[in-house]
């Protein structure tokens, strides 16, 4: 398990620009195709832009064509938690990251092996650590 950082809403205002804020704390969705790193091909690491959390692996990254950045599994099961998401009428796997709750994105079972899955991730929640 990772520990848990609870802040609230008016101390991630301060911490976040109001792209990241929207998305990170309110769920909200970038819009498609117009990320910093959907279509980065650089080895490293994704960090949450909330937290600094690691989240995802540039070795796990790939071209799903659907204008996020996609990956087919976190770095390790308990970087983020899923949960149903039932908002806009359909039923959806949320995304979030297990240390600071923030919205990443979601998850579908559309992806490639090894995993067939396919976590669909904001690039305004994610920073980027190059070089591993
Ligand atoms: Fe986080």
């Amino acid at each position: 398990m990772r520990k848990k950082m609870i802040r609230g809403d008016d101390e991630w205002r301060e911490l976040l620009t109001s792209d990241q804020f929207r998305v990170l704390r309110r769920a909200g969705t970038e819009t498609a195709f117009s990320g910093e790193y959907t279509d980065l091909e650089v080895d490293g690491v994704y960090l949450c832009a909330g937290c600094g959390a690691e989240l995802f692996s540039s070795a796990t990254k790939f071209h799903s064509g659907c204008g996020w950045p996609s990956f087919y599994k976190p770095i390790e099961p308990e970087a983020v938690e899923e949960h149903e998401d039932l908002s806009f009428g359909r039923s959806r796997v949320e995304v979030t990251c297990s240390v600071c709750d923030g919205h990443l994105g979601h998850v579908f079972t559309d992806g490639p092996p090894p995993t067939g899955l396919r976590y669909c991730i904001n690039s305004v929640s994610l920073d980027f650590r190059e070089g591993e």
